[in-house]
């Protein structure tokens, strides 16, 4: 089992590492502060400026669409090799989105690269790998627990040659940026006579059909996260043509095993990346700033801090980079069960290292003026969001306990 990097990886990670710290980072708050000017919900001028001239030098570096593993597109890495690199993207927020690695785009791209018709790949998938539009991916309700996907519920009915799609989805994340085109969805199309595992399709909707409605943007800890967004949306009477439908009805659950891995692994790196910037700015704090006549660094309890910090990453670094080995083994139901593990490890250890970093801070710590209290939030929704932690424990015990019984578990 290799875990290490390649030397093509390596010089790949160091042009990854050099641009997020010299040119992604340094425009990272100027990027946000932006946010504050004008419609919340449209890029502004200087949004704009920032992210195209970023993702130009990127494309131009060829740094781009790296997550597009185990395909003779993109750069054909490994899952293993692209942990190394998205574990650096993870570090500034926009940085996944500079070199077009970012969530939930990759995953929706996975989709269309897997499961499309050629015509969906000309439509879509070509404007999102070139990073000109940006896409949503809609399956969570509002009035069902939509951990288990089982309960999905919004219509899907056939209409002649369109479905007709009627009910609500919401913590729809980035169906409110100005760019996003495209929805892959997550509809009901099976009756109760059904198996409940073939009750589900995906099907893919042009963002701009009569009759979606973005009702609100849902709050993270009081943030709408404009111009991107988590829209709690409604569709009423949407009619999408019947050739929009991913693989056929009834192979919902088979797409959502074929997107979600990847997406969820690719999370857990960038939290890892995370963890490691918030480390870091917890030691530099920690020597620079002084009381009762001492660095921070050096009172009370705070080298066991530093110290589990960095043994807590470590761990779950390792974890992550077997998950991502056993994806690369190509049997996706031997790898469910470690990509739960890492997806219930990575985002708490890296919740535990930021909230320690916080408290280095003191109160700066919690304020604008660090990324430190959005990271946390971030890392706090994705113990939510792409499955509950209880939900990946399931399939870690099932996993382990199918072991020792024949028994249906
Ligand atoms: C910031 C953010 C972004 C998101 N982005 C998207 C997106 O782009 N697209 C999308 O479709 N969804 C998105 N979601 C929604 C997310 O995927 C769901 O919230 C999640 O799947 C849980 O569904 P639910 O909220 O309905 O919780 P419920 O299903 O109601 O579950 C609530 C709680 O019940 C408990 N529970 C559930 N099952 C079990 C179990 N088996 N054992 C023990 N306890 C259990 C857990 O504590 C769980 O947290 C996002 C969420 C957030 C916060």
């Amino acid at each position: 089992m290799d875990l290490g990097m390649s030397t093509r990886v390596k010089a790949l990670r160091d042009q990854i590492a050099a641009m997020v710290r010299d040119e992604i980072a340094p425009l990272d708050t100027e990027y946000h502060a932006e946010v504050l000017v004008g419609d919340r919900w449209e890029m502004t001028p200087r949004q704009t400026e920032i992210l195209e001239g970023l993702k130009t030098r990127a494309r131009d570096a060829g740094l781009w669409n790296l997550w597009l593993t185990d395909s003779d597109k993109g750069h054909g890495l490994t899952t293993v090799e692209y942990a190394h690199l998205a574990e650096e993207m993870g570090r500034v927020h926009i940085a996944a989105e500079v070199f077009n690695c970012n969530a939930p785009d990759t995953g929706n791209m996975e989709v269309f690269e897997r499961y499309g018709t050629q015509a969906m790949k000309d439509q879509w998938l070509v404007p999102l790998m070139a990073g000109q539009v940006r896409s949503a991916y809609l399956m969570t309700e509002p009035d069902v627990a939509s951990s288990d996907a089982t309960n999905i519920a919004m219509t899907c009915m056939r209409d002649g040659d369109d479905y007709i799609l009627n009910g609500e989805k919401w913590w729809a994340t980035g169906a409110g940026d100005p760019r996003c085109a495209v929805y892959i969805v997550m509809v009901r199309t099976g009756d109760a006579d059904t198996p409940k595992h073939q009750r589900h399709s995906m099907i893919v909707v042009d963002a701009g059909l009569e009759g979606i409605e973005k009702i609100r943007p849902m709050q993270v800890y009081g943030s709408d996260d404009a111009p991107h967004g988590h829209m709690h949306m409604r569709f009423t009477n949407v009619r999408v043509p019947a050739a929009n439908m991913l693989l056929g009805e009834g192979r919902g659950f088979e797409i959502a095993q074929g997107r979600l891995g990847p997406g969820r692994i690719h999370h857990c790196m960038r939290a890892i990346g995370q963890a490691e910037a918030a480390l870091e700015m917890m030691c530099k704090r920690s020597i620079d700033r002084e009381a009762f006549g001492k660095p921070l660094s050096h009172l009370g309890a705070n080298f066991d801090i530093i110290a589990n910090c960095r043994m807590k990453i470590e761990q779950a670094r390792l974890l992550c980079l077997k998950a991502a080995w056993m994806m690369d083994q190509g049997d996706a139901r031997a790898a469910a069960p470690w990509i739960s593990q890492i997806k219930v490890v990575a985002p708490q250890m890296a919740l535990e290292v930021i909230d320690e970093a916080v408290q280095m801070h003191g109160a700066m710590g919690i304020s604008q003026d660090t990324p430190l209290a959005g990271a946390w939030a971030a890392m706090r929704t994705l113990r939510l969001a792409d499955g509950p932690d209880a939900v990946h424990r399931r399939q870690v015990a099932r996993a382990e306990l199918r072991k020792h019984t024949q028994a249906k578990i």
